[in-house]
């Protein structure tokens, strides 16, 4: 039986890079569904779509076609034939992809294909996100909730944005994720059945064996 494991937690806690490896390493197929909520965002951006205003983008949010490919050695996303991998980390997708993913039309869109692509996994699948063990994939086989300090967090973030300035980055951090963790249509939150891991004192290599041997118990 294909086996699905769940990684939740804020940004900047390594979901990605521990997903990614932890998927490559068991044979799992891969799916960032942060990038789906960007590259809606960027669609929405792109076209105009005025973002302080959900129904305006609920009236629309069915209209992109959003694929993402789940090969952890080679994630892809695109919009409507668009490679758009690029384009969805700019800082303005960035700052404006909390207020579109909280609109329900957009998550009860992305959560569709969520489950589509998790479903038709041939030997399973990680996906990370904020709310896939809580209402994404709640029967899911292992459910993970990653955490980290607000200055760890800052540090990585920081470091992969190579020169940003961490106290700015430290900032818009914590707004998105209280912005995430406020809306009222699944939040960020830790499903009661799944497991806290805190990344703050551990390294990539100590948080990807830490999963890994998780899924193998
Ligand atoms: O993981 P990443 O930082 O790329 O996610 C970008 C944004 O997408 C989050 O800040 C959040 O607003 C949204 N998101 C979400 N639900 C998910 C994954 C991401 O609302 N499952």
């Amino acid at each position: 039986k294909p086996v699905i494991v769940a990684i939740d937690g804020p940004s900047g806690t390594g979901k990605s890079s521990t997903s990614k490896a932890v998927a490559a390493q068991l044979g799992l197929s891969y799916l960032d569904t942060g990038a789906q909520y960007r590259a809606i965002t960027w669609w929405m951006v792109s076209n105009g779509i005025d973002i302080e205003d959900p129904t305006a983008i609920a009236a629309v949010a069915a209209k992109p076609e959003i694929i993402s490919g789940t090969d952890p050695a080679n994630p892809t996303i695109s919009v409507d034939g668009t490679d758009v991998a690029g384009p969805i980390r700019t800082q303005e997708v960035t700052s404006k992809v909390s207020a579109v993913s909280a609109v329900p039309e957009v998550r009860a869109r992305i959560t569709e294909l969520q489950r589509t692509l998790a479903t038709s996994a041939e030997y399973g699948i990680v996906v990370e996100g904020r709310d896939i063990g809580t209402t994404v994939l709640p029967d899911a086989d292992l459910k993970i909730f990653l955490t980290a300090s607000a200055e760890a967090r800052a540090a990585r973030r920081s470091g992969e944005l190579k020169g940003a300035d961490v106290n700015a980055t430290r900032e818009a951090l914590i707004k998105r994720d209280a912005a995430d963790s406020s809306r009222k249509t699944s939040p960020l939150a830790k499903a009661d059945d799944a497991v806290e891991v805190d990344t703050t004192a551990l390294t990539l290599p100590q948080v990807i064996e830490c999963v890994v041997t998780l899924v193998e118990e």
